[in-house]
């Protein structure tokens, strides 16, 4: 009983659950077992899943995080939920998240933050954080509270959290799965992916998650290979890529030396090392915090108090438009107004060109760097996921919003170009803490991405 007692206490610890839907889960359980004795399996048959709250999920609360979709309980089912739902899974309850997906640390949450499982060797007592925004999704899987979850990642938000908890998180090519029903952040960056305890889970998973959908007109009508048979952990005369730019300034030497140890697997397996050139990524961060809050300001705009969720009181003598104000300012907190305020500033009469339009002439340039890169015949590029181990709650947050931002600076060129990407545990940081690699992919080829990444677990 101690021990049972001791995980409870753990789990409700780590925040992730944002909301529990048991009762579905045990009729989904025992139609999972129905089917099987049928002799039917299919690919998620009774595995129990977090789903992250920023996928609809019908007549179960889905609140992106925020306040202002208080007591919001979709009518329809996002597709990617639908379909693994056909694949027999079961949804446990819905995770923590930063709110509306903005942040690394699920600390905007209006939940407050999801807490890694894993502890400092120096300090034990502190609370790190789960990296963000699938927060929860991460803390969930690590801390042993499902046997897999959904994320999504508009500019990293599936990799680093994984990496900072020692799991495995796929960023798909975008268009892979649909967004039909997930909550828009950035609508031509966002892409859902399985955050799973290794790489053939992540891939049966998005094998289940993935596939064309009419309701999203950017979903790719392709067919979905068996990821799982791509698995053979043989990359003989494969071609990584070592991007020197990656190697960016104050990074701490156990993260060059995760780096390197990737490397070596790699090529111990087979695969030729080479070095390459991306020239233009550091602009990726500055476009990528033009362009994301941009799209954010656009999508925002729906969550007015009318059509959705938390309504603020009017007093006598006002109208619809003091309703609108106060429900926005009550509903969302400060990092979504931040972005709000950045995103309607670039896209503004004046500042358009000099702002939104050039942040998308850089977006073309980091893509081309890419395309040349795989014209040359790279087939995957190795890069550190993250530039450094999770850090405390309250360690960033307290400072300069860029320092939270910095955290985007590997993964946010994969959104900005569409690629798939994924993040593996590789090693372990001097205080014990989890530490992560990524590959990054040739589009639609996410099954020889899944199989490099097989290489290096
Ligand atoms: N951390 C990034 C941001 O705050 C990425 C978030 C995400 O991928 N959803 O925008």
């Amino acid at each position: 009983a101690e021990t049972y007692v001791a995980a409870a206490e753990e789990g409700a610890r780590l925040n992730a659950f944002i909301a529990h839907t048991s009762e579905q889960a045990l009729k989904q359980a025992d139609a999972a077992d129905a089917r099987l004795k049928a002799g039917d399996a299919p690919a998620m048959c009774g595995i129990p899943l977090g789903i992250k709250d920023l996928f609809a999920t019908e007549g179960v609360q889905t609140q992106a995080a925020s306040n202002i979709l208080a007591g919001f309980r979709p009518p329809y089912e996002s597709t990617v939920t639908r379909k693994l739902w056909d694949a027999g899974a079961v949804m446990l309850g819905k995770l923590n998240m930063d709110e509306f997906a903005m942040g690394s640390s699920n600390e905007t949450s209006a939940y407050g933050p999801a807490i890694n499982p894993w502890r400092r060797k120096d300090a034990p007592d502190t609370n790190l954080t789960p990296g963000g925004s699938s927060g929860g999704s991460a803390a969930a899987v690590a801390g042993d509270l499902c046997l897999a979850a959904t994320g999504t990642d508009t500019g990293g938000s599936i990799r680093q959290p994984a990496a900072f908890t020692g799991i495995t998180g796929v960023k798909p090519t975008y268009g892979r799965c649909s967004r039909w029903g997930i909550v828009a952040f950035a609508s031509s960056l966002d892409q859902a992916g399985p955050m799973t305890r290794d790489v053939r889970d992540a891939a049966i998973m998005l094998g289940a998650m993935a596939g064309h959908d009419p309701m999203d007109s950017t979903s790719a009508d392709l067919a979905v290979p068996d990821f799982e048979a791509a698995l053979t952990g043989d990359i003989r005369g494969r071609k990584i890529g070592i991007p020197r730019e990656y190697r960016v300034e104050g990074m701490p030497a156990e993260i060059e030396t995760l780096w390197a140890e990737g490397r070596a697997m790699l090529a111990d397996a087979g695969a030729e090392i080479v070095d390459i050139s991306l020239p233009h990524t550091r602009y990726a961060l500055p476009a990528y915090y033009v362009i994301a809050p941009a799209e954010a300001s656009s999508n925002l705009a729906r969550y007015d108090g009318v059509r959705y969720g938390h309504r603020a009181k009017i007093r006598q003598g006002e109208g619809i438009t003091e309703m609108y104000e106060r429900t926005r300012a009550e509903g969302f907190g400060d990092e979504v107004k931040r972005r709000i305020m950045i995103g309607a500033y670039v896209l503004s009469a004046g500042y358009y060109d000099a702002y939104y339009k050039k942040a998308q002439k850089v977006r073309t340039l980091i893509k081309r760097d890419f395309e040349q890169v795989y014209a040359d015949g790279v087939d995957a590029i190795l890069t550190p996921a993250t530039p450094s181990a999770a850090f405390g709650i309250g360690e960033m947050a307290d400072a300069d919003p860029i320092r939270m931002y910095l955290n985007d600076v590997f993964t946010v060129t994969v959104n900005l170009s569409g690629l798939p990407g994924i993040a593996v545990p590789t090693g372990l940081s001097s205080q014990g803490l989890p530490l992560g690699l990524q590959l990054i992919g040739r589009p639609w080829e996410e099954a020889d991405l899944l199989n490099t990444a097989y290489a290096l677990e």
